[in-house]
């Protein structure tokens, strides 16, 4: 089937800085996507390019098949909502959402009736009357989405929309901006550099480093086989334990000499803190094990984390609730892992 949108191998330099390292991407119709990365790493550029503020020095961008790698943005079938929302204060929030279609020529009375679809799509059928400045800050956001969809686009490009809003009407907006874009069934590749935004909402997670796609994959696959350490530290805790050739085809881990078969490269494994066991009494047969001290505690309530020392390895163990909190450091347990929990890495 053919992608919505295909980026083969766009590259972009600011002057002798490369941005973008021959980026591929195959986004299909109503996927979300996120694009994950730290500070740097090309993100934004990408959206630029995509969204056509910007144009690529090598390789194409293509929506269904047509290049549009140098089509001006108005041109695109896609629309923007970026950080800043940008509504007209002195516009009503109906008039704000209208903007767009009327600027393209619809007759006011029909722009208006696209407007109030697109604004009860987002929850805010009862706002239009409003001023912008009458609005919460998660309101004003799902103005500025309004505003993005009354058109109708195939793609919507979200650049760090929700980076404004405080911690807990953040959590809130990710679940529904979710909702709405399965409502809407448009694609929507959304900026974040924050993993668990992008764990919680996207279907697939490109996560982006020094201007290169590191590794393109559902939530699940990232973060329970990341493609490179970079990978495996930037989506959640890793443990990993270093890992020596010990023989074609085998290596040896610095955790109870436990030993492995593996690709040639390996370096590591990784594994993480809620698969980590603390072993009390007869371990089962299919853990390794091996003796450890507690150095640190941290409960938070629904989580303790203990940093257990394994010889040279500081393992950190994720339990449910208060579990494990009533040990102190300097306490001796026994860590067990499962070899079927340990995932392998190269670089
Ligand atoms: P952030 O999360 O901080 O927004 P990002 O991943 O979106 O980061 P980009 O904005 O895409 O990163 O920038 C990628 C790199 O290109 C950075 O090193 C940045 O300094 C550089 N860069 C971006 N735009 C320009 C520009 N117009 N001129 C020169 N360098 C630029």
């Amino acid at each position: 089937m053919q992608p919505l949108l295909s980026i083969e191998t766009v590259s972009k330099h600011f002057a002798a800085h490369q941005a973008l390292r021959d980026v591929e991407l195959m986004v299909g119709a109503g996927e979300f996507i996120a694009l994950l990365g730290p500070s740097g790493c090309g993100k934004t550029t990408l959206l630029r390019c995509i969204a056509g503020f910007l144009t690529p020095d090598a390789g194409r961008i293509r929506i269904d098949g047509e290049d549009i790698t140098r089509a001006p943005p108005y041109r695109r079938p896609l629309n923007t909502v970026f950080q800043s929302y940008a509504l007209f204060p002195h516009m009503s929030v109906l008039d704000n959402v209208a903007y767009g279609p009327r600027r393209a020529g619809v007759a006011r009375a029909e722009a208006q009736g696209r407007a109030r679809e697109a604004l009860a799509l987002v929850g805010l059928e009862e706002m239009g009357a409003r001023l912008p400045r009458a609005l919460s800050g998660g309101q004003q956001q799902r103005v500025a989405l309004a505003r993005a969809i009354v058109n109708r686009p195939k793609l919507l490009l979200l650049d760090e929309p929700l980076s404004a809003l405080d911690l807990k009407l953040r959590r809130r907006m990710q679940i529904e901006l979710k909702h709405i874009q399965e409502k809407l069934g448009i694609a929507f590749i959304f900026v974040t550099h924050d993993q668990e935004e992008a764990m919680a909402m996207a279907d697939r997670i490109v996560v982006m480093h020094g201007g290169r796609v590191e590794q393109v994959g559902t939530p699940a696959e990232i973060y329970r086989a990341p493609a490179s350490r970079f990978v495996a530290e930037f989506v959640g805790e890793p443990n990993l334990i270093p890992a020596e050739p010990a023989g074609p085809g085998r290596i040896r881990l610095a955790f109870a000499g436990l030993e492995l078969a593996a690709p040639e490269g390996t370096r590591c494994a990784m594994i993480r803190p809620e698969d980590v066991v603390l072993v009390e009494g007869a371990a089962p047969a299919d853990l390794a094990t091996a003796g450890g001290t507690v150095e640190e505690v941290v409960a938070i309530g629904p989580m303790t984390t203990l940093f257990v020392r394994c010889g040279d390895v500081l393992l950190k163990v994720a339990r449910l609730g208060m579990s494990g909190a009533e040990l102190h450091p300097g306490a001796g347990v026994t860590v067990g892992l499962r070899p079927a929990a340990l995932h392998l890495i190269a670089e």
